[in-house]
């Protein structure tokens, strides 16, 4: 009965969490009712609190206590969702891994059917929203408007209206583990890497409790990463822009010598200059900003520290402590 217990494959959920005192309590009785659905896998569950200042450690500690499948990594600090999430790849130790968020939009019973899909022979089975109830209609356009944009400008096609709630293979974590860059954008690293992937439908549920993590300052980040790291496209608008400022630049000095030479009157000095010179300051720092958005991640990328400080893993047996890499 033990011997082909073990041969079951083991399945990781990977669930970042970032001050969800308020939801954390569902989560976990949600999550204990997918686990009994599920008979033929081990599994095992890796909360990664990206240093809650409330109480989610605590009370993930206490579930911890009587639950031997439930593992804790406890960031030093706040990291941000994308380094949460590849913090609990890097530790998940499954033959698959799932990856859902800890407020119940990704309703857990979905994961049964990724892991149909899985048992079919796909590597990466990854959720597509088609419903969004309750977020709001600023949230719902502009992430509408940023899958599009994304997708016209990266090199590999990223799916659209689809976010982390995923399952992946071994192999597809095993590479997803070897990326090492620091401005991680996940769905479009898991896009990228390629193998069997398929598309899963649901319905994403409103937020259970608490409030969004993902204030707009941690959005325009994340869709910077997401623009930055998938395509140098921006750095050719920024050609563009330089040519199509020069050409007008052009036609100006063509018609303010025309003017003073074949005319009696000339261009009127103060609004002429005025507009040149705010011009061309514009377009100037547009450019150098987006040269500097890239020249700002090459240098994150020498630093070479680490992704994350991990302060304490909760739930493991010494071997099974994982490597921290
Ligand atoms: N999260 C995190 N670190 C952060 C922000 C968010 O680990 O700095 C987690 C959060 O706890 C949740 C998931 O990432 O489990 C998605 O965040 P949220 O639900 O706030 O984003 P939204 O669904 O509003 O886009
Ligand atoms: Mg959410």
């Amino acid at each position: 009965m033990e011997k082909t217990l073990m041969q079951h494959p083991l399945l990781s959920i990977v669930i970042p969490c970032y001050n969800e005192e308020a939801v954390i309590g569902e989560t976990l009785k949600r999550l204990a009712q997918f686990r009994a659905g599920i008979s033929d896998l081990r599994l095992e569950f890796v909360f990664v609190d990206d240093g809650s200042k409330d109480q989610t450690r605590a009370l993930l500690k206490a579930a911890a206590l009587n639950n031997p499948e439930i593992r804790i990594i406890g960031f030093a600090r706040n990291f941000g969702h994308q380094i949460a999430v590849s913090a609990g790849v890097d530790a998940a130790r499954g033959d698959a891994v799932v990856l859902i968020d800890a407020d119940l939009q990704d309703p857990p019973e979905v994961v049964h059917q990724m892991i149909a899909k899985w048992r079919e022979g796909y590597d990466v089975v990854y959720g597509v929203r088609t419903e969004r109830p309750g977020e709001s209609a600023f949230k719902l356009a502009t992430a509408r408007g940023f899958y599009r944009l994304l997708n016209k400008l990266s090199d590999v096609p990223i799916p659209l209206d689809t976010g982390d709630f995923r399952l992946m293979s071994r192999p597809v974590v095993d590479v997803l583990r070897a990326m090492p860059e620091k401005d991680r954008f996940v769905r479009g690293m898991v896009s990228w890497i390629g193998f069997k992937q398929t598309a899963l439908p649901y319905r994403r549920a409103e937020r259970f409790a608490g409030e969004t993590k993902y204030p707009l300052r941690k959005m325009l980040k994340f869709a910077t990463d997401g623009i930055m790291s998938f395509s140098s496209k921006p750095l050719q608008m920024a050609i563009g822009l330089g040519v199509t400022a020069a050409a007008m630049a052009l036609l100006g000095i063509i018609y303010a010598i025309g003017m003073r030479l074949f005319t009696n009157t000339w261009v009127e000095g103060w609004t002429a200059l005025m507009i040149a010179v705010l011009f061309i300051g514009g377009v100037q720092l547009l450019c150098v900003g987006i040269l500097g958005e890239y020249i700002g991640r090459i240098y994150s990328e020498i630093k070479r520290r680490p992704l994350y400080i991990v302060q304490e893993y909760i739930g493991y047996q010494g071997d099974e402590m994982p490597a921290h890499s």
